[in-house]
């Protein structure tokens, strides 16, 4: 069978060489005799994987030496617990910006764990269809930390310029669009993603932290939380998710021999221009997104009808062109178009948007 164009929000595509390569390899890797899947952790082969992971991540995203790199379990709602818990012994307060869903779920965890955290600023009551202007301001300057979502997933929404906090660490959720442009790091206190959108199979979490925020753990957490226990043990205080750690390490790879992230970053505005192009050029359509908070990675769009809407993702699917309904709660399409989206998967959503709009004319 063909392969389809997935425009799912997570998990996601996976470039094909990367499959190819972990195909080719799943059996027996090199000359170990086993499949990474039945490799110790601590064996010289897998030892070998995970540092190589880890040379190749900072290489892609230029992360300073001062900066911690972690490959941990749990996913990024694991990590909305894991922030306060880890930086809030700084001042004992954290100011949070929501500008979607999981922001607004790390800021509620935040305060269920009865911490002194304030919400510095939300579009919430424009149902999320832009990022909240930022001022320096905005903050408590005596805050722990500022907690942000770069790439709002599920709306279609991101910041088009780190937000200036001054000296209080920038916390920043980068699920859905770690690795798909450079970032300035040294700009950010912590960034974290979990890899399904645009990095490996969902099961692994990167945390990128400033050795120096490392001191401010709540010393009752529990240590599967804890970055610095899992910094000081290189990841492996436990068993890593050591497959789906293999594969990122191939999706590194392959961002590497493409010309790294910003060869990635002028393939994803050309992909991203091609449908906002479309959707800006016509009628039919509605893209609900303020212009200048467009995401690259996640397109959200409407027809303002929502059996039409309905009709429109399934037939879609009936001509391999998968996954494009909206998050549950918000209904409408989205195109989820990460790294591993080709051109031509973009252009063949296009063509059949217009398809789909000269047939089904609106009363
Ligand atoms: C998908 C997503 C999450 C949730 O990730 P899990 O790994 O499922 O916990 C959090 N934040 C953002 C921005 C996401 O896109």
């Amino acid at each position: 069978m063909n392969r389809v164009f997935n425009f799912s929000a997570g998990p996601s595509m996976l470039p094909l060489p990367v499959l190819e390569k972990a195909a080719a390899e799943l059996i027996v890797y090199g000359d170990s005799g086993m499949s990474v899947m039945e490799m110790s952790h601590r064996s010289p082969d897998y030892e070998a994987i995970i540092a190589d992971a880890e040379a190749m991540l900072r290489k892609l995203m230029n992360i300073p030496d001062n900066y911690k790199v972690l490959f941990l379990q749990g996913g990024a709602s694991t990590q909305f617990a894991a922030v306060p818990l880890n930086l809030i012994g700084r001042t004992g307060k954290a100011d949070y910006v929501v500008s979607g869903q999981f922001s607004g779920k790390a800021f509620k965890e935040a305060q269920k764990m009865g911490y002194d955290v304030v919400c510095a600023a939300t579009s919430k009551e424009d149902n999320f269809d832009h990022i909240p202007t930022l001022t320096r301001d905005m903050f408590r300057p005596d805050a722990s930390y500022v907690h942000i979502c770069y790439n709002n997933t599920i709306y279609g929404t991101k910041y088009q310029d780190i937000p200036d906090t001054g000296d209080i660490p920038l916390v920043a959720d980068m699920s859905s669009c770690i690795l798909s442009e450079p970032v300035d790091v040294s700009r950010f206190g912590v960034i974290y993603a979990g890899a399904q959108k645009n990095m490996a199979p969902a099961g692994l979490t990167i945390v990128i932290v400033r050795e120096d925020l490392l001191e401010y753990a709540d010393p009752k957490m529990p240590t599967m939380l804890e970055w610095k226990t899992m910094a000081e043990n290189g990841s492996m205080y436990n068993t890593p998710p050591c497959y789906t750690i293999y594969v990122a390490k191939l999706v590194y790879e392959w961002l590497l021999s493409i010309g790294g992230l910003p060869e990635m970053k002028k393939y994803n505005e050309k992909k991203a221009a091609v449908l906002y192009d479309y959707l800006d050029s016509q009628s039919y359509y509605l893209a609900p997104v303020k212009k200048e908070s467009r995401s690259m990675m996640n397109v959200t769009f409407v027809t303002g009808d929502a059996e039409l809407d309905k009709k429109f993702a399934k037939e879609a699917g009936a001509k391999g062109l998968k996954n494009l309904k909206g998050h549950r709660s918000v209904g409408g399409m989205r195109a989820s178009i990460y790294n591993a989206m080709p051109h031509e998967g973009v252009e063949a959503l296009v063509a059949f948007m217009k398809e789909f709009a000269a047939n089904n004319p609106k009363a």
